[in-house]
């Protein structure tokens, strides 16, 4: 279920970021952490493997408080502002409010995405660190002759999400995300809890079995804050270059780097063999 079925909006009710004032945010500079990644002990993997199984019928909420008491102080959260995310920062707000939580700050996310942090904020009282890549958008253009986004998408998401992440992940054991299993192909094998190569940490997957109905059940439930492109035809909000609105019936991620082959920015694409994604 979405928000209600409307018609796509028009791209001028769409308002890019990069013209405004930016959000309060945090700028990560290379050099200024060292980006080891960590490896998992064999008793770790063993013990995330029966969690996992454990967690599987257990309630997202259970699976936070889990995750709160096994990891925090060094737990994180990432979010992008997504139906799912926000629904996430919700309960977090009610379990563990002292979880860190960040957004990857491309300097390409749209307005509403921004506002929708203060939002959050005055509901919840969770202040979300808005985490930026060291060059601005200019500056990045300007190195690369253009906007990387229409010639190397790829290099680009390395550059302004993955890094970052990576960076934020220093320090921390266990990272949170809102994937869901039928979301995309990708994310069908998710487990609820995994160890994440990619970045060294272990990664805890709350709404993994949770349908696009149950996420605005609760967000309509509890009155909780979302991005109103949701109402204007945009199931998957993204950076504003790489999203468009979708026609009724198509797949709710169409409009991410439509046109392309692309269909993840990396932060959740399977890696091959091993213990997880
Ligand atoms: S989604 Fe698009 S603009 Fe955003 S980091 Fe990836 S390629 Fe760049």
């Amino acid at each position: 279920m979405s928000a209600q079925p409307l018609p796509a909006a028009p791209r001028s009710t769409v308002t890019p970021a990069a013209t405004l004032p930016a959000a309060p945010s945090l700028r990560i500079a290379p050099g200024t952490a060292s980006t080891s990644v960590a490896t998992p002990s064999p008793e770790l993997l063993a013990e995330l493997a029966a969690e996992s199984q454990r967690l599987e019928t257990a309630t997202p909420e259970e699976i936070i408080a889990w995750a709160a008491k096994r990891y925090s102080p060094d737990l994180a959260m990432a979010t992008a502002f997504g139906a799912e995310g926000c629904v996430i920062l919700a309960m977090l707000a009610r379990i563990a409010p002292e979880t860190y939580v960040f957004n990857l700050d491309t300097g390409y996310q749209f307005q509403q995405t921004l506002d929708l942090r203060e939002r959050i904020k005055d509901k919840y009282g969770l202040a979300v660190d808005m985490l930026q890549p060291e060059l601005s958008v200019i500056e990045y253009e300007a190195l690369h002759g253009g906007p990387l986004y229409r010639t190397n998408p790829d290099q680009c998401c390395n550059d302004r999400k993955i890094k970052i992440l990576t960076q934020a992940a220093q320090g921390k054991r266990a990272w949170m995300s809102a994937i869901r299993r039928d979301q995309t192909a990708d994310r069908k094998a998710a487990s609820i809890v995994h160890w994440d190569k990619k970045f060294g940490l272990v990664k805890i997957s709350p709404l993994a079995n949770w349908t696009k109905k149950d996420v605005w059940k609760r967000i309509f439930a509890e009155d909780i804050p979302y991005n109103p492109l949701h109402d204007q035809g945009y199931p998957s909000i993204g950076c504003w270059p790489c999203t468009q609105a979708v026609a009724e019936g198509e797949d709710d991620r169409a409009g991410r780097w439509a046109g392309g082959a692309k269909t993840e920015c990396g932060l959740h694409t399977l890696e091959s063999g091993g213990s997880g994604i």
